[in-house]
Parts: structure tokens; C-alpha cells; sequence
């Protein structure tokens, strides 16, 4: 068989005219391995060499190219700073220019900017009054005789063009990048081959992938720059698009598979859940019982649930999750708890054998710390059906834990687990239903990509009684006025948390930081108060013993790493200092944040940040101080920081695009995923030959580079 369209992309780079091992061993360190990957490493820019500017014509602020004669050379000083600078006067006619170089070598230098010389001069142009300059140009030296036009038609990929700028490495050259990129473009460019149906491609304003490759990397001279660069050009829509269509449209089978799937049809039978109803301290806000009403649906008809409970932190996704169990568990089902650390699951724990333990049901804790023995022993529990309900960390998903009959499996803090961790948990029952929960706030774009296959929920409301949290700002100067206003709300009866960054490479310094604040805190700031220490790296029964004393108030403050970022829930606390709260996300903060205002006491967030706090760091911290909405602050910190960081990439198996922009390229997403739905839901792709290379394309893409779950 004729190597496919597919293969060809497979091409290594190494094959390319004047990848050698040096440069190939460059692009590997850019990620780049193949002509495909190449194709898909986007220019940052264009800059435009189609004409010559006079230098009286030169604009500010732009990449230029212009010629001139070499009038004068030579070091000098800065006037200010002292630093050695190199300066080349040239002019050519219309007027002068100024190059500066602050790196150079000065022997190296003179022997080649001799006076009278002519060159061509491609650089920014900066304007000092009536002085232009022009700052470590590329030149382009011109021979005897030689007219610059001349020399510019003598070099078709340097000049006479719009030419892409790409990215690079260190050690690579743009010269030699461009060269690399626009030949892979020329020669393989036709091999990229969409697979979208005509009609989608048409509906939709796009191009043909091929067309658009070679659009991005070999630009028509007859185009505008502004054009070419903008994230709306056609030929990038079409990458975006092709992009995020393919996702979807891995989601959107996925989905449909669930749907044709059938699942455990649960009954009501008020066993448990009505009981429960009249234990509850409150009654559930019309967001609890929204929610808890959709996913009775959900539980009541007989394909599997798979659906996302997004709330805001403390509203109340817990006892929601608990009343889905408790429906689980009246139709003598198991459900399985999990969590992302060890403090929520025994938190969870606690909160979940509390009610369980009341209305004489089993639950067992499952997590990496416990003994073998122990561990053992819950296996076996939980095998034979004598558990009604698992909470625990990883731990749960072993392949040593085995249900008798998983009904339901709850993930809570979805965004700290993979998609196949869900995958992982599914399959310990026979189609169990499937609860996610997440206190992140997610911008919809995101939602849309991480979570674009399940339904989603959102208790958008607190329970009552709850006033907001106060932010304040400070500096160090303003410690003592801290210290002050934590002391004041303890000698009220309320408790106050002090944070700590736990950085992670730096994990071991940062642990001694909070462990000396801790004694300093403890013996001289208030030594006659009682304090607490929380660290991950403590064992698990301290951390238990610790967080019960803060719980039941023994405490008093409770000095902590980012361990407290997720669930902890102490009504009475208060206060809650946090110290270089520049080093923070600031979803992250929201959720820290979160731990206080659980009661009807006025409560305070004191974010410390320090001297060198940038400014950039300031207006983030800014952002905390103006709102409590976590879904601002989590576009905000979305903007700021990007996808990846947002959710860590690794860990939540958001995919790596290429070319999309979820912040930027959001329209185009919906635009995709509208598309994908719609042609699954039009009729059965997977068994029409016409869909077969849409298919392939599609198995390729999840099984490789999106890193989610198979498509079955
Ligand atoms: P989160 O959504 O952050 O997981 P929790 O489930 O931990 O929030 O609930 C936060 C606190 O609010 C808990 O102390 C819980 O008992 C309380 N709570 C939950 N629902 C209500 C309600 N409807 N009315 C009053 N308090 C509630
Ligand atoms: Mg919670």
C-alpha cells in the first residue's frame, strides 16, 4: 500500500534539507519532531520586507527595512549608565539613523562597519526628538556596485516579502527557523488533510487545512500585516477550529455513548433520604434543591449519570452529594467517595459517617497512609457488600478495591483528577452513575473543554447567613495592625488560619519557613494563645488530630500550608492571613479565602504581600480586594495565567493545543462544538463509511496528543 496522506506528516525533521543532527537536536527541544509538528508551530508575527523606506519615511515603533551609507563608527559610553555601547551613524540622504549595539565585540565590530560602506538595515525603529534608532539590527552588508534592490532579489527568503517570525531556541537562528518552516510548508503542507465534512467547512467561513498551513507560513505578498496577525484571519480560524472540532467531537461520542448506555434505574424510596430531611440543622436553599432535583432525574431514568456539580466554595455541594447516596443506598447500591488529599477524604469522612452512622448505615475510609492490615480488611468489607459507603483519597481507585454492587461514584475537586481516574472509578461498577463536584469556578470556555461531556449543574446561591468576606491588602509595615485584629477576634471567641505558600520545587525551604513563622507565632507574637501547625508532609493521624483540635476550638489559630485550600470547614473562624500572597493563583486564594465566612460573623481575609510584589502581582491582588465572585476572579486569573497553569495541565487532563486560545478563540469553540453535537446527533457516524477517515483522524487525535480517555 502507497504510504497515506498520514504518514507523510510522520516525516522526521531530520529529513529536511539543512536539519542536521545540531538543529534537529534544537527543534526537539522546542518539541518538534516531525513535518507535522512543524506545520503546526505558528510564527509569533510577520514582519514586513516588501519595500525599501527612506529614512525620512521610517514610522516609529515598527520593524522597517532601509538602506544608507556608513558615516561614522565607533565605541562610545552611555551618557548616564556608563555602559559600553557600539554606534553606527549611516544616512541616505533623506535622513539619518542611529544602530546601537550593547553586545559586541569591538574588533569585530570595526572591521566590518567601515565607513562608506552601504548596507541594508532591518530593525525597530525607536524615535529619541528628532533621532531615530535603531537597536542590535540585522544588516545585510552590499557589494561594490551593488543597488539594495539588487541585493534584496539576490535573497527571496530574506527580502522582498512578508516573512513569518517564528519561535525559537537558544542556538537557533530566525534565518535558519524560517528556512526549515517554510520549506516543510511548501513540501507538506498539501499532505494536511482535514477530514471535516465540506458543509461544516463552508458553514463556517473556513479554509482548507492545507490552504490555511500554507497561508500561515507562506504569506501572500499582497496581504496586510495587520490582516495576517490578527487572531480572526481565516487561516488561523481554520487550525482553531480544527482543533477544538475534533475534541468535541470526542465528547460529543462519548456523551452519546453514555446516553445509549443503560444504566441503574434508582427508585425513591425515602429510606434514608427523608430521615435524613429531618436530622439536617437547615433546610436546603433553592439551588440545593435545584440541583439535588436534577440528579434525581438523572438517577431515575435508566441511562447513567454523568453530571458536574459546580458550586462556588461553601455552597453546600456536600449534603447535595450525600442525599444522591443516600438514594444509591436505598436501592442497596454502594457509593464510592473521592477526594484529592488525604485532609478532605477524612473530612468528607467524618461529615459522611456522621449522618450515615445516625441512620445505621456503614462507611469505611480508604487512603494511601493506612496500614495493610487495615487496608485489607476494608477490601474485604467492601467486597462483600458489608460497606454502604468508601470515602478515601487515589486509594479507591486501586485495582485491589473491588464492589460488590457500585451504584454511585462522587469525585469531588474533579479538576485535580483526569479524566480517566473517572474512567478508572466507572469501571468498578456496571455502569454506576457518576457525580462530579468542583469548587472552581470554571469559565465556560474551560467547562466547555474539560467537562464538555457531562451535564452540569451550579448552585449559584450561599446558604444564608453567610457575610461576605472582607479583603484588605497589606504590607509588611502593617503587620502589627494584623496581629492586632486577630487578636481582637480571639478574644471574641472566633479563630483566625495563617497561610503559607508551599511552592513546590522548593517544597523543603517552604516547609521551614511555615515551621519557624510557626514559633515565632507560638513564643513571641502570641505566646499566650493556643496555636497550630498543619503541613502535608505530617502524618496523618497529627494532621487528623490537629485539624479535630482547631474544629472543636482547642485551637485557636491554625498556622497551615495550602493543605486547608480545599473543604475544610470551620464556621468559627474568622481571620485568615495570608503571607506572600503574590506567590498565589488567585483561584487558589478564592478557594483559601473560602475557609472563612462559613458563619454569621464578619470575617477577614488579610492578604501579606511582599516589598518586591510586582505591579502586575499588586493589580492581581487588587482583584481579590474588589469581588468575592469566584467566576471573576477565575476569568480574571484565566486571563492572567493561561489554560494550562489555570487547572494544571498535567493533572486535569485538559488537552494542549496547538493553536487554540481558550481565552481568545472562545466564539470558535462554540462554533465547534455546535457542529460536532450536531453531526452526532444527526445519525450514526461510527458505522458510515463516508465517516471513516473523520474516525481515524479522531482516534488519532484523543489517543495521542489530547490525552483523554478512548473514545469507545
Ligand atoms: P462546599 O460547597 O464548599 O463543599 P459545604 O458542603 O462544605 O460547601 O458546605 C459549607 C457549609 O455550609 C457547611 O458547614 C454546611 O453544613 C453548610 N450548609 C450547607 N447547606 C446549607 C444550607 N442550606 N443552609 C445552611 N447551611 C448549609
Ligand atoms: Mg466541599
Amino acid at each position: 500500500m502507497p504510504p497515506g496522506p498520514d504518514s507523510q506528516l510522520d516525516t522526521p525533521l531530520t529529513s529536511i534539507k539543512g536539519v542536521g543532527p545540531r538543529v534537529a537536536d534544537k527543534l526537539i527541544r522546542m518539541g518538534l519532531r516531525t513535518v507535522e509538528d512543524a506545520l503546526y508551530c505558528l510564527p509569533l508575527r510577520y514582519e514586513d520586507r516588501r519595500e525599501i523606506r527612506r529614512i525620512a519615511q521610517l514610522r516609529t515603533d515598527r520593524r522597517e527595512v532601509f538602506c544608507g551609507e556608513i558615516l561614522a563608527a565607533g565605541q562610545s559610553n552611555t551618557r548616564r549608565t556608563r555602559r559600553k555601547l557600539y554606534e553606527v551613524i549611516i544616512s541616505d540622504g533623506s535622513g539619518q539613523v542611529v544602530l546601537k549595539w550593547f553586545h559586541f565585540k569591538p574588533g569585530w565590530m570595526n572591521s566590518r562597519f567601515k565607513p562608506g560602506r552601504r548596507l541594508v538595515v532591518i530593525g525597530e525603529i525607536k524615535r529619541f526628538g528628532s533621532l531615530r534608532e535603531v537597536h542590535h539590527p540585522d544588516v545585510e552588508f552590499l557589494k561594490e556596485g551593488q543597488s539594495a534592490e539588487q541585493a534584496l532579489s539576490s535573497d527571496p527568503l530574506e527580502f522582498g516579502r512578508l516573512l513569518p517570525v517564528y519561535p525559537l531556541t537558544e542556538g537557533l537562528h530566525q534565518k535558519t527557523a524560517r528556512k526549515i518552516f517554510m520549506q516543510v510548508a511548501t513540501q507538506y503542507a498539501d499532505y494536511a488533510h482535514s477530514s471535516i465534512p465540506e458543509d461544516i467547512i463552508a458553514r463556517n467561513g473556513l479554509l482548507p487545512l492545507a490552504e490555511a498551513l500554507r497561508q500561515i507560513h507562506l504569506p501572500n505578498n499582497d496581504w496586510q500585516l495587520e490582516t495576517l496577525e490578527s487572531p480572526h484571519n481565516p487561516a488561523r480560524q481554520t487550525l482553531v477550529f480544527d482543533e477544538f472540532f475534533y475534541l468535541e467531537l470526542g465528547m460529543a461520542l462519548r456523551k452519546k455513548g453514555w446516553e445509549g448506555e443503560s444504566g441503574i434505574t434508582f427508585k425513591l424510596e425515602h429510606i434514608y433520604t427523608k430521615p435524613l430531611s429531618g436530622l439536617l440543622p437547615y433546610r436546603l436553599t433553592s439551588a440545593q434543591r435545584r440541583v439535588l432535583g436534577e440528579i434525581k432525574q438523572d438517577m431515575l431514568s435508566d441511562s447513567p449519570m454523568n453530571r458536574l456539580i459546580q458550586g462556588d466554595v461553601g455552597s453546600g455541594k456536600t449534603i447535595v452529594a450525600l442525599m444522591a447516596a443516600l438514594i444509591a443506598i436505598e436501592n442497596d447500591y454502594q457509593v464510592a467517595v473521592v477526594a484529592p488529599t488525604e485532609i478532605l477524604a477524612e473530612q468528607h469522612y467524618r461529615n459522611f459517617s456522621t449522618w450515615l452512622d445516625e441512620l445505621g448505615l456503614k462507611t469505611v475510609q480508604l487512603t494511601g497512609t493506612m496500614s495493610a492490615a487495615d487496608k485489607k480488611r476494608a477490601y474485604q468489607q467492601i467486597q462483600h457488600g458489608e460497606i454502604d459507603l468508601v470515602v478515601g483519597t487515589h486509594a479507591v481507585l486501586q485495582a485491589g478495591v473491588e464492589f460488590a454492587r457500585l451504584g454511585l461514584g462522587i469525585i469531588d475537586e474533579q479538576h485535580r483528577f483526569g479524566v480517566r481516574q473517572r474512567a478508572v472509578l466507572k469501571e468498578k461498577g456496571t455502569t454506576p452513575d457518576m457525580l462530579v463536584m468542583t469548587a472552581t469556578p470554571i469559565p465556560r470556555t474551560l467547562a466547555m473543554t474539560v467537562y464538555g461531556d457531562l451535564a452540569l449543574s451550579v448552585i449559584d446561591e450561599l446558604p444564608p447567613g453567610r457575610t461576605p468576606v472582607k479583603t484588605d491588602i497589606i504590607t509588611e509595615h502593617a503587620r502589627a495592625r494584623a496581629y492586632s485584629y486577630i487578636r481582637n477576634q480571639i478574644e471574641e471567641g472566633r479563630q483566625a488560619y495563617i497561610v503559607y505558600p508551599l511552592v513546590e520545587e522548593s517544597e523543603k525551604s517552604d516547609l521551614l519557613a511555615a515551621s519557624e513563622a510557626y514559633t515565632q507565632f507560638n513564643e513571641e507574637i502570641f505566646p499566650d494563645l493556643r496555636l497550630g501547625l498543619l503541613h502535608g508532609r505530617m502524618k496523618s493521624e497529627e494532621k487528623d488530630s490537629t485539624m479535630r483540635a482547631f474544629a472543636s476550638g482547642k485551637l485557636q489559630i491554625l498556622v497551615a500550608t495550602t493543605v486547608i485550600e480545599v473543604g475544610i470547614d470551620v464556621p468559627n473562624a474568622t481571620v485568615m492571613m495570608i503571607e506572600h500572597a503574590e506567590r498565589f493563583g488567585l483561584s487558589q486564594l478564592h478557594q483559601l479565602r473560602g475557609r472563612v465566612g462559613r458563619g454569621s460573623n464578619e470575617s477577614r481575609c488579610i492578604l501579606v504581600r511582599d516589598f518586591r510584589c510586582s505591579e502586575d502581582g499588586q493589580k492581581r491582588l487588587e482583584v481579590m480586594a474588589e469581588t468575592n465572585d469566584g467566576f471573576r476572579i477565575a476569568e480574571a486569573d484565566l486571563e492572567i495565567r493561561g489554560p494550562g497553569e489555570f487547572l494544571g495541565t498535567r493533572q486535569s487532563g485538559l488537552p494542549d493545543f496547538r493553536v487554540a486560545n481558550l481565552m481568545r478563540d472562545g466564539r470558535v469553540l462554540e462554533m465547534a462544538r455546535r457542529e460536532a453535537f450536531d453531526l452526532v446527533s444527526a445519525g450514526d457516524i461510527s458505522s458510515d463509511p463516508n465517516y471513516a477517515p473523520l474516525l481515524e483522524v479522531l482516534n488519532k487525535r484523543w489517543d495521542g496528543r489530547l490525552e483523554l480517555a478512548t473514545v469507545a
